[in-house]
């Protein structure tokens, strides 16, 4: 019972409470793990109030509910860079025709602060194209990339650049990629750009090359191009789940992508997506889910270090809907060993975290909706 009191008054803390008020609260506390893993690991709020964001770094996680993130706080004992972020809050991710959501809307929602029918990419529920902060961002003269560890052609990536009703059409997906502009794309699903695996034959990769992207094929590669317009591709297909063997492409690509983009004085917009945390939960697998919630977390580390460094950059982390019903009974924070227990093999309906450092990130905490966060996001540009 005290140590479910614990894990309960520590999940409070981290993810329902701005820092003064957590301080409060965890002092109350009479735990020494919860003291120890939480006390002085939140950044400093760095933003004077009206301190415009002038770059802006999205990061969802596929699948990653609240118990998700806590299972990921447990499993790194504590030293979890979901604890150093000021800002807290969470998001309704209901979609305009169900109740609980999948990729397609949820990641249209996030990136276009518009509501869609399941399946959709990009458009309103008649099919409307409605534009994504990326795509706002390269209009206003600003750098734009993702980085994700399922197929660029993925729902959430497409939600980025693609306007379809179906989430599959990766005929039209790829050429909407190939055409979108975005500086840095960094992922799997290099098949769907070749024409003998196409219905119409056509050849998206000769356009990406006409238009001067330098495309690589491996980590190696990707590390030593020289170009400012990337897209990197690591597999035909899916990547392999992270452990064993995966490449460390997540936080090598937010890297690659990170020198390339911080080199436009006007500033950035990225999305980066831990894409298999959702393919873990569907599969029920815990071992899998916290492999990739430790990949997610190295990628965090990086983001959070640069945005520290930088002090003018909006990071905003959060999930498109939770999967697997995830409930953790039981663990051991000093053993970093949790308990897991999925209820379904699908999506679940409740609310997700959303977490926010840097300039505007006050803004992101309460109980918000999936289409608040980008004109959120817009607003802390000092944009519309
Ligand atoms: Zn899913």
């Amino acid at each position: 019972m005290i140590k479910k009191r614990i894990i309960f008054v520590a999940a409070l803390a981290v993810l329902c409470s701005a820092p003064a008020n957590a301080q409060q609260s965890l002092k109350a506390g009479t735990d020494k793990i919860v003291q120890s893993e939480s006390t002085g690991t939140w950044l400093d709020t760095p933003a004077p109030k009206g301190k415009k964001a002038k770059n802006v770094i999205v990061i969802i996680g596929d699948g990653m509910g609240t118990a998700q993130v806590y299972a990921s706080v447990v499993a790194q004992k504590g030293a979890s860079n979901f604890l150093r972020f000021p800002f807290s809050g969470f998001s309704r991710t209901y979609s305009n025709n169900k109740y609980t959501t999948d990729s397609g809307a949820g990641g249209t929602a996030i990136v276009t602060g518009c509501k869609t029918d399941n399946r959709h990419i990009g458009v309103l529920a008649d099919n409307t194209p409605v534009q994504s902060i990326l795509s706002k961002a390269k209009g206003w003269g600003l750098s734009t990339g993702f980085v994700v560890t399922s197929s660029v052609l993925d729902a959430t990536p497409a939600s980025t650049y693609a306007h379809v009703p179906d989430r599959k059409m990766y005929d039209s997906i790829s050429l909407h990629m190939s055409q979108c502009g975005f500086d840095v794309m960094i992922g799997g699903g290099l098949s769907n750009f070749r024409p003998e695996n196409r219905h119409d034959g056509l050849n998206p990769l000769d356009t990406l090359t006409k238009k001067g992207y330098e495309i690589t094929y491996s980590i190696e590669e990707m590390k030593k191009a020289k170009s400012d317009r990337l897209v990197t591709f690591f597999c035909e297909n899916y990547y392999g789940p992270v452990a064993p063997g995966r490449d460390p492409i997540l936080a090598e690509g937010t890297k690659k992508a990170l020198d390339i983009l911080t080199k436009n004085p006007k500033g950035f917009v990225m999305m980066i997506e831990g894409s298999q945390i959702d393919w873990a939960c569907h599969n029920n697998d815990a071992p899998y889910m916290e492999a990739e919630l430790a990949d997610f977390e190295k990628m965090l580390k990086i983001v959070l270090d640069f945005a520290e460094k930088d002090g003018n950059t909006l990071v905003v982390v959060t999930a498109d809907h939770e999967t697997g019903g995830l409930v953790l009974l039981s663990g051991n924070i000093e053993k970093g060993k949790n308990e897991c227990k999925y209820i379904t093999d699908g999506h679940s309906g409740v609310m997700v975290p959303v977490f926010a450092y840097g300039p505007g990130a006050e803004t992101f905490s309460g109980i918000q909706n999936n289409i608040d966060l980008m004109p959120k996001m817009l607003k802390a540009m000092g944009r519309k």
